[in-house]
């Protein structure tokens, strides 16, 4: 799987595997699914409440720890320095590994100190409870404000597809070396439907989820779209390997 090298040295899979209203059976079902055919990026956060069932799948599948990378997110109620530093290691426990690639503020928190969180990670990494660790849902103020300070924010994800593409906050991040990871990366499913996204499907011959999500890694993003089903576990991973044309990516740019 093709990596991306973040502002730590620390690489991550350009494709990731969503499991926002996975719950259950179901989602240890998929996540092991994703990693048979491939997927080596695996996205949760605490408000999921699916990390035991994420843990399961860790635990049945041949594939070893140190080639999955594992993000999950801590959330803005739970800001404050020993709470991150405390749901960090509850949260290796629940899915069974001894570190997490990455850890993320999943939203910003204007009532808490901003630096909190972010000490608590410098903390983390040190112990090697983390790897590395970002922030989502992060504008170009709230963000500017941490790199301001010099903390290491390795990634932003944030919502991007066709219908929300925040362009300036991409450009934000390009040239502060903070990769984006675009989630809903489909649109929920919508933006297949468009008609500029139709023509390329065709032109290309590939579906109109492996256009939009071409689209997303061909601009140095990652991509986490989630899918329960198989043959969109799979459609999705053969989104990876082949290019749109530049002028391709302007029109979907214009949309
Ligand atoms: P999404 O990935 O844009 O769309 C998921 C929907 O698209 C599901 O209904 C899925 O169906 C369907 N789908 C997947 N692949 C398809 C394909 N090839 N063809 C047709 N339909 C397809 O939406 P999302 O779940 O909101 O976003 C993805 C992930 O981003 C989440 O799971 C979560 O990990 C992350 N996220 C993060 C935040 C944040 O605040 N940081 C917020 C929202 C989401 P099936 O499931 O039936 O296969």
């Amino acid at each position: 799987m093709e990596s991306i090298k973040l502002n730590n040295s620390v690489s991550i899979p350009i494709l990731g595997l969503g499991t926002w209203n996975l719950r259950g059976d179901e989602c240890t079902r998929a996540v092991n699914e994703a990693l048979a055919i491939g997927y080596r990026h695996i996205d949760t956060a605490e408000f999921y409440r699916n990390h035991k069932e994420i843990g399961k799948a860790l635990k049945k599948t041949n594939v070893k720890r140190e080639d999955i990378f594992i993000t999950t997110k801590v959330p803005p109620y739970k800001l404050r320095k020993k709470t991150v530093i405390a749901s960090a290691k509850k949260y290796c426990k629940e899915l069974g590994i001894d570190y997490l690639d990455l850890l993320l503020i999943h939203w910003p928190n204007p009532m808490i100190r901003f630096e909190d969180p972010l000490e608590a990670f410098e903390e983390l990494l040190k112990e090697g409870v983390i790897r590395s660790y970002g922030v989502s849902n992060y504008g170009v103020k709230t963000l500017k404000r941490e790199l301001d300070k010099n903390f290491k924010v390795s990634v932003n994800q944030v919502e991007f597809h066709p219908t929300k593409n925040p362009k300036e906050l991409k450009e934000f991040c390009d040239k502060n070396n903070v990769v984006i990871t675009a989630y809903t990366p489909l649109g929920k499913g919508n933006d297949l439907n468009l008609d500029i996204i139709k023509r390329l499907a065709k032109k290309y011959e590939k579906s109109e989820a492996q256009v939009i999500l071409n689209w997303e890694i061909g601009k140095g993003m990652v991509t986490i779209p989630k899918a329960a089903q198989r043959k969109h576990l799979l459609e999705n991973f053969n989104a990876l390997g082949w290019k749109l044309d530049k002028k391709d990516i302007e029109s979907i740019d214009s949309i």
